[in-house]
């Protein structure tokens, strides 16, 4: 790569938005030159899509048959509808298909057939070399300026950590969020966005674990619970999510706490929670509770002797039970069954079904799969993904204000928007090169 060239395009980032736009610019420009263009992407990791690598807990959960844009989140709440009405989900299958990477549906969640990212990954990388584009990586992207060259025309000149220069006609920032730094996402695109004169949101974690008091779920470490969990604000339910719990030494995890975690983040000020929330656990439903009821009242007779710690015995694990009790009873657990009235059964039947926690925060963004916040929509063109600020710069992906719930939509959003910035980027180098 020489350096005084100047490039058609260079993509800043090499995962999954990065990784779509580069492949979409070619085929969108050799669809109406009949050639490839001249497009690089400057990645900061020694490997292109380490994070998609990650996804999905090895398995790379793509995208989801719910497309309901309620599973989209921004400041600019129309901006992920249009990008994704422009760019359908059929339009991404079509197109990861024809980069070879076929899907299944696992209810309703997509996968690669094969169930692994890297068979993802593996795709991704035979189409950038396919369509001949130019990958560098361990490439920092330190800055980028506008500046004008020769006759006028506006270029832009990217400068690398390890003090590299390049210039082109035009950008696309795909260089993701702030979450997962270790996976080289350590939020430079709001920085590089922000010295072009982009507004962006601070960045908060989403898709990650819930902090509680942790009394409790520290001496239920590593259990598991498949229940129904409600999130509370100031009393009123906000979100409630089916699924796994996973208790923790500082709170909840698992995927259902993971869902609604996003809402517990967005009321976080400066490390504090402005609002009292509450999550509640409902371990058995209304059948099973009067199944339940029954079963318990016999066992004030039945099993009078033994001590309160084994009424739920066989009902739940021996410690997640012992927790409930204390919950439910104000007394030692070591007495006897027989001790307890049928309103005491009624008090641990309300725990069963309203297991109260006091939500202090999230884990940080080190520990989160998704970024809320980033660049601001509103000054992003969501039929081109193009900045209303400067010209031929385009971003898609986490690095714009966009989040998606967990189930695939995030990177449904990313091979959307990356997509739709290539497209644009193409049509927009054609129609200059075209115009002299
Ligand atoms: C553990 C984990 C599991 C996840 N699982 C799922 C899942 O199953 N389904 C789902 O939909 N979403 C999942 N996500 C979220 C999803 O991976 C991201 O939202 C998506 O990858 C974002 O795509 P992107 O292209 O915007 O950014 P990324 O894929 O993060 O790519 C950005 C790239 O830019 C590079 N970069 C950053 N700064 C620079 C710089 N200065 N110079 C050059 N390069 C730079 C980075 O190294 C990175 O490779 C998961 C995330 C994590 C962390």
């Amino acid at each position: 790569m020489t350096e005084d060239k100047v490039l058609d395009l260079i993509i800043v980032g090499g995962g999954a938005s990065g990784m779509c736009a580069a492949i979409s610019y070619q085929q969108t420009i050799c669809s109406v030159s009949g050639e490839y263009g001249d497009v690089l992407i400057l990645e900061k990791n020694d490997r292109v899509g380490k994070k998609v690598l990650a996804t999905g807990n090895g398995r790379c959960n793509l995208s989801n048959h719910d497309m309901s844009l309620s599973h989209f989140h921004s400041h600019r709440g129309d901006f992920p509808s249009d990008v994704i009405g422009k760019i359908t989900q059929n339009d991404v299958l079509g197109f990861l298909a024809g980069i070879g990477i076929l899907t299944v549906s696992e209810g309703e969640k997509l996968f690669p057939m094969s169930k692994q990212a890297s068979s993802v990954v593996d795709a991704f990388r035979f189409a950038l070399s396919e369509y001949q584009i130019q990958v560098e990586t361990t490439a920092v992207v330190e800055e980028i300026k506008s500046v004008e060259a020769v006759g006028n025309q506006r270029l832009y000149r990217i400068l690398l950590q390890n003090g590299r220069v390049f210039f082109t006609k035009s950008v696309i920032l795909a260089c993701g969020g702030a979450c997962a730094p270790a996976l080289g996402t350590t939020g430079d695109g709001y920085r590089l966005l922000a010295s072009l004169g982009h507004k962006v949101y601070a960045p908060k974690p989403s898709i990650v674990q819930i902090t509680t008091d942790p009394a409790v779920t520290r001496l239920l470490n590593g259990l598991k619970v498949d229940c129904r969990l409600t999130l509370l604000c100031e009393g009123q339910s906000i979100a409630t999510q089916d699924g796994e719990v996973l208790f923790t030494d500082y709170g909840l995890s698992g995927p259902a706490a993971f869902q609604v975690s996003g809402e517990v983040s967005r009321r976080v000020r400066k490390g504090i929670l402005s609002v009292p929330m509450q999550i509640s656990l409902c371990l058995f439903e209304k059948q099973a509770i009067q199944v339940l009821r029954e079963a318990l009242q016999q066992r004030i007779h039945a099993f009078a002797e033994r001590p309160v710690e084994q009424l739920l015995l066989s009902v739940l694990p021996a410690k997640i039970g012992a927790a409930i009790l204390k919950n439910a009873l104000n007394r030692p657990l070591t007495v006897p069954i027989s001790s307890l009235s049928e309103a005491d059964i009624e008090r641990v039947l309300t725990v069963l079904q309203d297991w109260r926690f006091k939500v202090t925060g999230t884990k940080s963004l080190e520990f989160a799969q998704t970024t809320i916040g980033g660049a601001s929509c509103d000054e992003f063109n969501s039929k081109t993904m193009e900045s209303l600020i400067q010209h031929n710069l385009y971003g898609c992906g986490e690095v714009l204000d966009v989040d998606g719930d967990c189930g695939g939509y995030n990177l449904q959003w990313a091979f959307s928007s990356g997509i739709l910035a290539g497209q644009s980027a193409a049509h927009a180098i054609w129609g200059e090169q075209h115009a002299k």
